[in-house]
C-alpha cells in the first residue's frame, strides 16, 4: 500500500498537480476567450497553460517509463532541458498575452516565438558559463514566476468591461508567481501539498470568474438582442414602402412602420385598434391570402383591393407577404405597393379598348366577348335569349341637313335613351356607325318584342335639341330569338329582320322568321354586283 502510494507520488508528484491545474486554467481561459468579447491576449494565455500541460505530460511520461523499467533513469540533462524549454515557451506566451492585454503588442505569435528562442538561448548561455551553472537550476522558476506576476498584474490592471471577472484570476496568477519566487529561495520547501494548495486557490478564483463571466455573457447577449431589435426597427422604420407586421393567430398588429401609418392616416392609438382583416376591402381575398401563405410561406405579388380601416377608402395594392418569427411569435410580414395609379391606367386602357368614345357604350369587340359568355351560359341553362339590332332611320339626312355635330348629338341621345330603359343584365353596344345592338338574356320573343317596341316609341316620342333646333328621329329594329344558336348566326338573323323593317316602312320592329329571305345589304346603283352571287337568290 505504502509502496503503491509512493509509486503514485513518484509518477504524479509535482508534475501532476501542475498538469491538472494548467489544464483546468487552459480550458477555463479558452472558454472565456470564446464567450467574452475580450479577444486580446486570452488566446495566448490559454496556449501558455497548454504548453505547461504538455511539459508535465512529457515529464510524467518519463517518470512512468522509469517505474516500468526499474534501474533506468532518464538522463538529467534531457529532463532538465525539456522542462526548461517548455517553461520558456510558456513564459514567452504569458508575456505575449500580458502585452496584448495592455495593448502593447499587435503580433503576439512572432513575439512569443522569438522570446521563447531568446529565453532558451539565455538558459543555454547560463548553463554553459561555469560561474552561473547553478543559476540554471532556478532559472525556470524565475521565468515562470516572472511570467505569472506579469500576467497577474496585467489582468488586475486591465481596463475592460469584464475587469472584475478577470481581477480575481489576476490575483490568482500573482499568488502563483509569488509561490514560484519563494520556491526559488526554498522558503517553504518544494512540497506538492503546498503547490496543490496554491493551485486550488487559483482554481477557486478562476471558477469565481467563470460565474461572473456567465453574468457578463448573459448581459452581452441581452445587449446584443436589444441592439439587434433596435437595428431591425431602424431598418423597418426607414423603409420607403409601407410595412405591416401582424400576429398570425389573431391578426393583431405587432408593428406598423411610419410610411404605413401615414398611408392609412392613423393616429398613434389607432395603430393597435385595427386588425389585419380590417384592411381588406374584400374578406374573401384575406382568406385566399392566408390559405396561400400557409402553403407557400412567401407570396411575392398578390394584387388586392385594401381599404383604409378608418375612412373605408379603397386602395389597390400589390402585396408581398411572408411568415416570419418575430420575437418567438409567428407573424405575417407584409409590404404594400400602391397600385392605384396602375389600376387606373389599366381601367383607362380597358375603357379605351372596350368602349366607344362618342356614346360611352361598349364597342362591337367587347359586345362579342361579353355576349359569347352569355350565350354559353344560356346554352348550359337552356334559356332563350334575344338579339336586337337597331338602326337610325335616314340618318344620312340628319347629317346632311343639320350637320355632323347634330348627328353626333342624336347618336349620344339615342345611346342615353337605350341605356336608361334597359335592365342591368342586358348588353348594349354601338355596333357600327348608327347601328346599335342589344343582347337580352333570359328573354322570350314576346318579351323581346315588348322591349323593342318600348325603345322604338321612346325614340319616336323624343325631341332632341341641337343648335337651337329640335330634331325628331325614328329607329328600325330587327329581333331574333335563340335557344342554342351560335351568336354570329343569331346576329345575322336580327340583321335580316332589321333589313325587313327598313324595306317595309321603317320606324318598326320585325321578328325574324326562318321563311324570311336571307338579306343582302341594299346596294346603291354605283356599287357593282358581286359576280359570285347566286342568281336564283
Ligand atoms: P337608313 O334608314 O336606310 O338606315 O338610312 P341611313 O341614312 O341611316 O343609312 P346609311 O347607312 O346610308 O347612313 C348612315 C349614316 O350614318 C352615314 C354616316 O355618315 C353616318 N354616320 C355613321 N357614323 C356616324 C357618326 O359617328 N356620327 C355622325 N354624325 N354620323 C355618322
Ligand atoms: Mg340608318
Ligand atoms: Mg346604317
Amino acid at each position: 500500500m505504502v509502496q503503491a502510494i509512493d509509486l503514485i507520488i513518484k509518477i504524479f508528484g509535482n508534475n501532476g498537480i501542475e498538469l491538472i491545474g494548467s489544464l483546468l486554467l487552459a480550458t477555463t481561459i479558452g472558454l472565456f476567450y470564446t464567450k467574452s468579447n475580450i479577444k486580446w491576449g486570452l488566446k495566448y494565455l490559454s496556449f501558455a497553460f497548454y504548453a505547461l500541460v504538455f511539459k508535465n505530460l512529457i515529464l510524467m511520461g518519463f517518470h512512468l517509463y522509469e517505474v516500468l523499467n526499474p534501474g533506468y533513469q532518464v538522463p538529467v540533462p534531457l529532463y532538465d532541458w525539456i522542462d526548461f524549454s517548455f517553461i520558456c515557451i510558456a513564459s514567452a506566451l504569458f508575456l505575449a498575452s500580458a502585452l496584448s492585454m495592455l495593448h502593447l503588442l499587435f503580433s503576439p505569435l512572432p513575439f512569443a516565438i522569438i522570446t521563447s528562442g531568446l529565453l532558451i538561448g539565455s538558459g543555454y548561455l547560463v548553463s554553459t558559463t561555469p560561474k552561473t551553472t547553478d543559476l540554471f537550476t532556478i532559472l525556470p522558476n524565475i521565468y515562470i514566476a516572472s511570467a505569472f506576476l506579469i500576467i497577474g498584474l496585467s489582468l488586475i490592471m486591465m481596463q475592460k468591461a469584464q475587469k472584475n471577472a478577470l481581477r480575481a484570476i489576476g490575483l490568482g496568477f500573482t499568488l502563483l508567481g509569488l509561490y514560484y519566487i519563494q520556491s526559488v529561495f526554498h522558503l517553504s520547501g518544494d512540497t506538492w501539498f503546498y503547490q496543490a494548495t496554491i493551485y486550488l486557490i487559483v482554481l477557486v478564483l478562476s471558477l469565481s470568474t467563470q460565474i461572473s463571466l456567465m453574468k457578463v455573457y448573459c448581459t452581452t447577449l441581452e445587449n446584443n438582442l436589444l441592439a439587434e431589435k433596435a437595428r431591425r426597427d431602424l431598418i423597418l422604420d426607414a423603409s420607403p414602402f409601407p410595412i405591416l407586421i401582424t400576429r398570425l393567430i389573431d391578426d393583431s398588429v405587432l408593428y406598423i412602420n411610419p410610411v404605413a401609418v401615414k398611408l392609412f392616416n392613423l393616429e398613434e392609438f389607432e395603430i393597435t385598434t385595427f386588425k389585419f382583416s380590417d384592411y381588406f376591402a374584400d374578406p374573401v381575398k384575406r382568406v385566399e391570402l392566408l390559405s396561400r401563405i400557409k402553403r407557400e410561406t412567401v407570396i411575392h405579388s398578390f394584387e388586392v383591393q385594401m381599404k383604409n380601416p378608418k375612412t373605408m377608402e379603397a386602395i389597390w395594392f400589390d402585396l408581398s407577404t411572408r411568415i416570419i418569427d418575430l420575437d418567438g411569435e409567428l407573424a405575417l410580414y407584409t409590404t404594400f405597393k400602391d397600385m392605384t395609379e396602375t389600376k387606373q391606367k389599366e381601367e383607362e386602357l380597358f375603357t379605351q379598348a372596350s368602349t366607344d368614345p362618342l356614346t360611352g357604350l361598349f364597342n362591337r369587340r367587347q359586345f362579342e366577348l361579353m355576349a359569347n359568355t352569355q350565350v354559353s351560359l344560356a346554352k348550359r341553362h337552356k334559356t332563350s335569349y334575344c338579339i336586337l339590332m337597331l338602326d337610325i332611320d335616314h340618318f344620312k339626312k340628319v347629317n346632311d341637313t343639320y350637320g355632323h355635330d347634330a348627328g353626333d348629338e342624336v347618336l349620344k341621345y339615342i345611346a342615353l335613351v337605350l341605356k336608361t330603359s334597359l335592365r342591368e343584365s342586358d348588353i348594349l353596344a354601338r355596333y357600327g356607325g348608327e347601328e346599335f345592338i342589344l343582347f337580352l338574356p333570359h328573354t322570350s320573343p314576346t318579351e323581346g318584342w315588348h322591349v323593342a317596341e318600348r325603345l322604338r316609341t321612346s325614340v319616336e316620342q323624343s325631341s332632341i335639341f341641337s343648335n337651337e333646333k329640335t330634331l325628331n328621329v325614328t329607329i328600325s329594329l330587327g329581333l331574333s330569338n335563340s335557344l342554342d344558336g351560335n351568336l354570329s348566326l343569331v346576329i345575322k338573323e336580327a340583321d335580316t329582320a332589321l333589313y325587313e323593317s327598313k324595306t317595309t316602312g321603317r320606324n318598326k320592329t320585325t321578328l325574324y322568321t326562318p321563311n324570311m329571305k336571307d338579306y343582302h345589304k341594299p346596294q346603291t346603283d354605283d356599287t357593282p354586283q358581286s359576280t359570285e352571287q347566286n342568281p336564283t337568290e
